[in-house]
């Protein structure tokens, strides 16, 4: 598995090196360069690739094609130029940290419940399938047993046993492997076959930080951080926190009872603005005239529940024929009509149309939006409604 060009392996904290082209093809719209000797990773193991520069030229894709490492570049290179290359580490590292992670929480879940890693996926976090069913409690003692395992800041080993030796070790292998086997091992928490780079020690491994969990298929998928993913998740949380905690006057870490009893007093406000409100069309009910073919009530606040129960109280306590009730201003207007005594689903139509509107409902009421000025919507409604005789 580890060749002689492969310096990721050899020597996987390599963040410089020099090394000759042997190959430059011209493939499509870039540049396919294979070089003697090489620390960019190829994606694969379920770890994304190396970023990084040749001298001037970006490096943004590197991958295995038939045996070879090729660098996907902008620009070519000379066959027989010496090139200095530079890895984006931290990139790196944080692979180096995630996948070792990844092991970590994948290896101790195998331990304690016998499930295996069926799927997992690095990017902006670590995503992991597994064929079993575990809850976030499950996963929480597992996030505590993973953080204990790197504090032991035990050396990860990679190894390449004989085929003897491979026939008595119990490692996790997602398929059945041929050749030569490298080995990842994590004391006290894991071994897997794997062809990643890994931090040189479980330390470095930083922290484990478990995200979420949840039933996927037949098992469960885990998002999780490591290292300095994890450490960054974690401030951008103590700034919410810390922020939520200023807008409330309250303690960090005492910020949800503090939203909750905030949920509250806004839910008791809102009953008593409906309360209110209730009161107020109570009252202002007085000033309505009875008895008429059409109560057309233009105001500027109201919500839509009050704005039914007016109109309603319109027709059945004022007794008029046809109550419709807007609010809005300008070109934009909310409207309830209300009638028992004309079938109003068959103007409906006609009125959106004409009034740039949206909405609908039954013969008894019509609810919805007008598009246009108060002028329009009045004109129109006093000629449908105004008239007793239509
Ligand atoms: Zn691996």
């Amino acid at each position: 598995m580890e060749e002689m060009n492969e310096l990721f392996y050899r020597e996987p904290y390599t963040r410089e090196f020099d090394a000759e082209v042997i190959g430059c093809t011209h493939v499509q719209d870039h540049y396919e360069i294979v070089l003697s000797d090489t620390a960019f990773y190829p994606e694969g193991g379920g770890q994304p690739c190396d970023t990084g520069t040749l001298d001037q030229i970006n490096i943004e894709n590197v991958q295995r094609r038939d045996g070879a490492i090729v660098h996907c570049a902008d620009a070519p290179l000379a066959v027989g130029r010496k090139v200095h290359g530079i890895l984006n580490w931290q990139r790196r590292f944080d692979h180096m940290q995630e996948h070792s992670g990844e092991h970590l929480v994948s290896g101790l879940i195998f331990r304690k419940y016998g499930f295996d890693n069926v799927g997992f996926h690095m990017g902006e976090t670590i995503q992991i399938d597994f064929n079993g069913s575990l809850s976030f409690d499950e996963m929480r003692l597992i996030e505590v047993r993973a953080n204990e395992v790197i504090w032991q800041n035990e050396p990860i080993e990679i190894s390449y046993p004989t085929h003897d030796e491979l026939q008595s070790l119990s490692y996790r292998s997602k398929k059945e492997l041929h050749g030569r086997v490298r080995i990842v091992t994590i004391p006290d928490g894991d071994v897997c076959a794997c062809c990643g780079t890994h931090t040189a020690s479980t330390g470095e491994i930083g922290m484990i930080r478990i995200l979420s969990c949840e039933k996927h298929k037949q098992g469960t998928r885990v998002q999780m951080l490591a290292g300095r993913r994890a450490l960054q998740y974690d401030q951008e949380i103590f700034d919410q926190d810390h922020e939520i905690s200023v807008l409330l006057s309250s303690e960090m870490k005492k910020t949800g009872a503090a939203v909750k009893e905030l949920m509250q007093k806004l839910s008791e406000q809102r009953y008593q603005i409906g309360a209110l409100q209730k009161d107020l069309m109570t009252y202002q009910l007085q000033e309505y005239a009875a008895d008429l073919p059409l109560a057309m009530v233009f105001e500027k606040d109201l919500d839509r529940e009050t704005m039914r129960a007016l109109a309603i109280a319109l027709t059945e306590k004022k007794n008029c024929r046809v109550a419709a009730v807007l609010s809005g201003r300008e070109n934009a207007y909310g409207y309830v009509l209300v009638s028992h005594q004309v079938d109003l689903k068959k103007y409906s139509k006609l009125l959106n149309e004409s009034l740039h509107g949206a909405g609908g409902g039954t013969s008894d009421i019509l609810q919805g939006n007008f598009r246009t000025v108060k002028e329009d919507i009045s004109d129109l409604l006093k000629q449908l409604f105004a008239n007793l005789e239509q």
